[in-house]
């Protein structure tokens, strides 16, 4: 079984109580604590040694990553986040030096959102250090972004450049928390995801829970230049295309909304954020699957983004 076979397996009966509003299958699960205006937002997630991080990695930037994941997902449900529980299992032998700069990356980026370190755990781990973070956040009710709203003919956006994240961006992006407000506040968005996966991948999360498929445009994916300079400097890179729709760790916001709200949004966006790339890359279709579309004609996507494990 491949990692989102498990999960689905895993989570198929799960105990619930009438607090869930979403449970397992979006970017954080939604509970509503009766606050009269708001919905909590709840999340949990996990970096690893040799699998989200090297041991050769600035501490520093390996804290800012362990938060930012988490902050990530808040954004993409166009919440903002409140505070965080930080659980570290540590090898046997450790630089206290190293673990002390993790703490310093993670406080420095909570700090920069207003997110509060309420507590956490140390434990041990052989070899390996590992980092999980529980978030809590919030989101006013009505306005949460869920993967499963996307509706035949709504044109799909994303935020920033995609592909090649793991040579450096990986460990240093910012998560889009006051672009995913923002868009939730000014614009009915109809579903949305951060890019952890991959675009492909992330896309395909939208498409099963709306039960619906996308034509992309080619030509209209925005490409990032460590992509576009990868495949020149070496023959056996992935072509640049290929990366932006299949490596992971973007962090970017994929999103839908009607196509007549494409235009204003546009045009809103460069105004408020002058400085990243917003960008309409293809629509919603009620046929299944991703369809790559250039001016050769269109064929079905099939390649997945990054997972866990596979088999
Ligand atoms: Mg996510």
């Amino acid at each position: 079984v491949n990692e989102f076979e498990l999960i689905e397996k895993l989570t198929r009966s799960l105990p619930t109580n009438k607090s869930v509003v979403t449970g397992s299958g979006d970017d954080c699960a939604v509970l509503d604590l009766g606050l009269p205006d708001k919905l909590l937002l709840f999340k949990t997630d996990a970096v690893v040694e040799g699998v989200h991080f090297k041991s050769s990695a600035p501490p520093e930037k390996i804290g800012h990553k362990a938060l930012a994941r988490c902050l990530s997902d808040i954004a993409s449900m166009a919440g903002t986040p409140t505070a965080a529980l930080i659980t570290i299992a540590l090898p046997k032998t450790f630089d206290a030096g190293f673990i002390e700069g993790i703490y310093s990356g993670i406080s420095a980026l909570a700090r920069k959102h207003d997110v509060a370190i309420a507590g956490g755990e140390t434990t041990t781990n052989p070899e390996r250090i590992l980092i999980s973070v529980s978030m809590i956040g919030l989101a006013p009710r009505g306005k949460v972004a869920l993967r499963s709203g996307a509706e035949a003919g709504d044109a799909i956006f994303v935020t920033g450049e995609l592909g090649g994240s793991l040579a450096n961006r990986h460990l240093e992006f910012e998560p889009r928390l006051a672009e995913g407000r923002w868009l939730a506040e000014h614009f009915p968005i109809h579903a949305m995801i951060d890019v952890s996966d991959g675009l492909a991948g992330d896309l395909r999360h939208i498409l099963k829970a709306s039960r619906a498929g996308a034509e992309l445009l080619t030509t209209a994916i925005p490409i990032s230049r460590t992509a576009k300079l990868a495949s020149r400097a070496e023959s056996s890179a992935k072509p640049p295309l290929l990366a932006a729709l299949t490596d992971g760790e973007d962090f970017e916001l994929l999103f839908t909304v009607a196509a007549k709200h494409a235009v204003p949004l546009l045009d809103a966006w460069k105004i408020q954020f002058p400085k990243l790339k917003l960008t309409c890359i293809g629509k919603i279709t009620d046929r299944e699957g991703i369809t790559l579309r250039d001016k050769t004609g269109a064929r079905p996507f099939i390649a997945h983004g990054y997972e866990h494990f596979s088999k």
